[in-house]
């Protein structure tokens, strides 16, 4: 058959999680807690399955859930999205970043992504008929290099995707971040794909910096996040889009028909959690930012070095102190050998860069963390 994605094979996350279970490895490779979720959220669940929320929801999501995510995003971002107009619930920010891209960019039109980059980025937008043009973050701090991404820009581009707090990297955007964006975009017809999902796991006290802080930059955005990593049920898949009407006209002509609407009982039960304990993702930059430490305080007598982590939940990693493999070997040998499974950086990039890096999920518990950790120091 004459494939349309021809680099594509399976998921490094799947490929990663098979090892992990082949070898009892423990599993700090697909990004996944390994920790439920709040109960009452798991309660809401089952009542409103037992009580009829079983059929097609509102193609845009249930008002009630719309609801509670404009009244977050007003109180947290000082943005006012309308719930008829600019917010659709998604099954998961997969759909919705497929759902974006299909729905905006056209064959022959290039795309910017920031490498490394989350991996279904690339298929999307080859999918598209569209072209990735891979512009590499600062390879020490992992932040953007705005030059270059403004050096990327051309005619046919049509869309910037970011991602703060970023996977894999753990680094987060700063205001000065929000302010190069908005020049670089300012006066072109370039939409912004703000990839957002671990906006409530940001740390040291910082704000996360939505492109929803700023009008003009919300004016060109489709601001994407998931509730699988606030609420710790990422098989859940429930996310949702913010975009400005225009751009939700379009969005949602593509939602419709890719999967019309998202599982109902979950939009039900996290509309009542979002209602009842809007103190769970003001508490959840601590919640992981005590795993970041006692992670990395574990791993302090390992021979790994620690790039810094402002945000989401992946510490990478630094193993030339241990081994000369490349990183895709030293994972297989890592979860073979050492018994943790862990993700090959280079996975996240087009032209992968000679450090020797690997990504390390802290989303999972003490027990879990301690008994890696152990693993981690003897090698
Ligand atoms: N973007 C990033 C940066 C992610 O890390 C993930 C999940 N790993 C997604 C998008 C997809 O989220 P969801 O599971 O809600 O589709
Ligand atoms: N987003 C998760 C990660 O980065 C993986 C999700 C998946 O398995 N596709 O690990």
């Amino acid at each position: 058959i004459e494939t349309k994605l021809p680099k594509v094979g399976t998921t490094i996350f799947t490929v990663m999680s098979q090892l992990a279970l082949q070898h009892k490895a423990i599993n700090l490779g697909q990004g996944f807690p390994d920790f439920e979720g709040p109960q009452a959220l798991r309660d809401a669940l089952t009542e409103h399955m037992n009580s009829g929320k079983n059929q097609y929801a509102m193609m845009t999501g249930i008002p009630r859930l719309r609801e509670q995510i404009a009244l977050k995003t007003e109180k947290l971002y000082g943005h006012k999205a309308n719930i008829d107009t600019e917010i659709t619930v998604t099954s998961g920010a997969t759909e919705a970043i497929f759902a974006a891209i299909a729905a905006t960019v056209r064959a022959g039109e290039e795309v910017i992504v920031l490498d490394p980059c989350y991996d279904c980025y690339e298929p999307a937008i080859d999918l598209a008929g569209a072209r990735a043009v891979h512009v590499p973050l600062d390879p020490q701090t992992f932040a953007v290099d705005w030059d270059r991404v403004k050096a990327a820009i051309t005619p046919k581009t049509r869309m910037l995707m970011v991602n703060s707090p970023h996977n894999p990297c753990g680094s987060v955007f700063s205001a000065a971040d929000l302010d190069a964006l908005a020049e670089i975009t300012r006066n072109t017809r370039i939409l912004i794909l703000s990839d957002e999902v671990y906006e409530h796991i940001v740390f040291d006290g910082l704000p996360h910096q939505s492109v929803l802080r700023r009008p003009e930059l919300a004016a060109r955005s489709f601001v994407i996040s998931s509730f699988g990593k606030t609420y710790h049920c990422t098989g859940w898949k429930v996310g949702y889009c913010i975009a400005p009407a225009a751009l939700s006209v379009e969005f949602r002509k593509v939602h419709q028909y890719l999967t019309f609407c998202t599982f109902t009982p979950a939009q039900w039960a996290l509309a009542d959690i979002m209602e009842s304990d809007p103190q769970h993702y003001l508490d959840l930059p601590k919640f992981y930012e005590d795993r970041r430490d006692n992670f990395r305080q574990l791993l302090a007598g390992s021979r790994f070095v620690l790039p810094k982590v402002g945000g989401a939940y992946f510490q990478l990693a630094d193993y030339s102190a241990i081994s000369d493999m490349d990183d895709l070997n030293f994972c297989e040998w890592l979860a073979r050998e050492g018994g943790v499974a862990a993700i090959p950086l280079s996975a996240f990039y087009e032209t992968p860069p000679a450090s020797k890096l690997i990504r390390l999920c802290f989303a999972k518990s003490d027990a879990t963390l301690q008994a890696a950790a152990e693993r981690l120091c003897k090698i």
